[in-house]
């Protein structure tokens, strides 16, 4: 069966920007190559282009598949009344005969389907399938860049509950884009995970511990900002409403670079568990790949989707 991989090409960036924003999750799974041990080092930096063009591909299946939405979030609060995430069983399996599948598929899985990712990742290696381990490496990256996310964690996602609505893009888009330049992207640790489970299961709760936070104090800004919190600015030929440049620079500091933060550790959590899956396959020597282009060995499809569209799931982007 011919392989046929759809990339979404996304022509315009309009009112709907995307978990992490492409921003975010390119800087995380290209910084994530240059983050590796030497010795899965020299494949990855060959690819590096490929999986940070790729890390967007799974926000781009939500406008496409019913079932992807789930896998990009954990609506931590409707398990847990606070963090540590330690009522939800972390087997999927144990958690299934707990809560029932059709449950989990409603609040979101993204821990599990970042071990499901992991295993995937670990067979291509095992394969050596180049396109596998590539696709696989891109998109495990963006689902464990979501789990860093306090607001993938909560019901509360985009602040519809408590009037704050516009939040999330504020967050993982906004504040991203703003203080790109003044951001480290070059982690200090990155190893190999003996329990992948508890680890993307602690980098959850880390997030829903942030949760409270990330309200609380855009709350408090607000405050400070009663006739600036928003402004317009040029976009295209016209111009659009935006979270002020005053307003997102004080939530930033209040965050005490909790932006920064987690991003680091998404880069550190990306490149360890792509060296873990391989070490798990046995390390198997990928020299033999070379500098095979893309057009080698990809077949890729590029669709563009209607973004008159909007995204299957939970819409995490509107802005009030
Ligand atoms: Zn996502």
């Amino acid at each position: 069966m011919k392989r046929v991989v759809f990339i979404v090409v996304f022509a315009m960036l309009g009112k709907q920007a995307l978990a992490w924003g492409f921003l975010g999750h390119k800087t995380i799974n290209y910084y994530a190559c240059f983050a590796l041990p030497q010795d899965l080092f020299g494949f990855y930096k060959n690819y590096s282009d490929y999986v940070k063009t790729h890390a967007v591909d799974a926000d781009s299946r939500r406008y496409l598949i019913d079932a992807e939405a789930c896998r990009h979030y954990l609506d931590c609060d409707h398990y847990e009344h606070s963090a540590p995430l330690d009522t939800i069983p972390h087997r999927w399996f144990d958690a299934i005969e707990k809560y029932t599948e059709d449950t989990l598929l409603e609040f979101g899985i993204v821990p599990w389907h970042v071990l499901n990712m992991k295993y995937r990742l670990t067979q291509a290696f095992k394969e050596k399938n180049l396109r596998k381990i590539l696709k696989n490496s891109a998109d495990i990256g963006h689902y464990i860049a979501d789990a860093h996310v306090p607001l993938h964690s909560t019901s509360n996602y985009n602040g519809q509950q408590t009037d704050q609505v516009g939040i999330h893009a504020l967050w993982e888009t906004r504040l991203p884009q703003l203080f790109y330049d003044s951001i480290d992207k070059m982690p200090g640790t990155v190893e190999y995970i003996s329990n992948p489970q508890e680890f993307i299961w602690s980098r959850l709760s880390e997030s829903y511990s942030m949760v409270d936070s990330v309200l609380r104090l855009e709350k408090l800004i607000s405050k400070m900002h009663p006739n600036d919190k928003r402004s317009l600015e040029p976009y295209g030929r016209g111009v659009k409403r935006a979270y002020s440049i005053p307003f997102s620079r004080d939530y930033y500091y209040a965050l005490d670079n909790m932006v920064e933060r987690r991003m680091l550790a998404s880069i550190e959590a990306v490149a360890s568990f792509w060296y873990t899956a391989w070490v798990d396959a046995g390390q198997p020597d990928l020299s033999e790949f070379g500098n095979l282009s893309m057009e080698e060995w990809s077949d890729d499809k590029i669709i563009t989707p209607d973004l008159n569209q909007k995204m299957k799931g939970r819409q995490e982007y509107d802005i009030e």
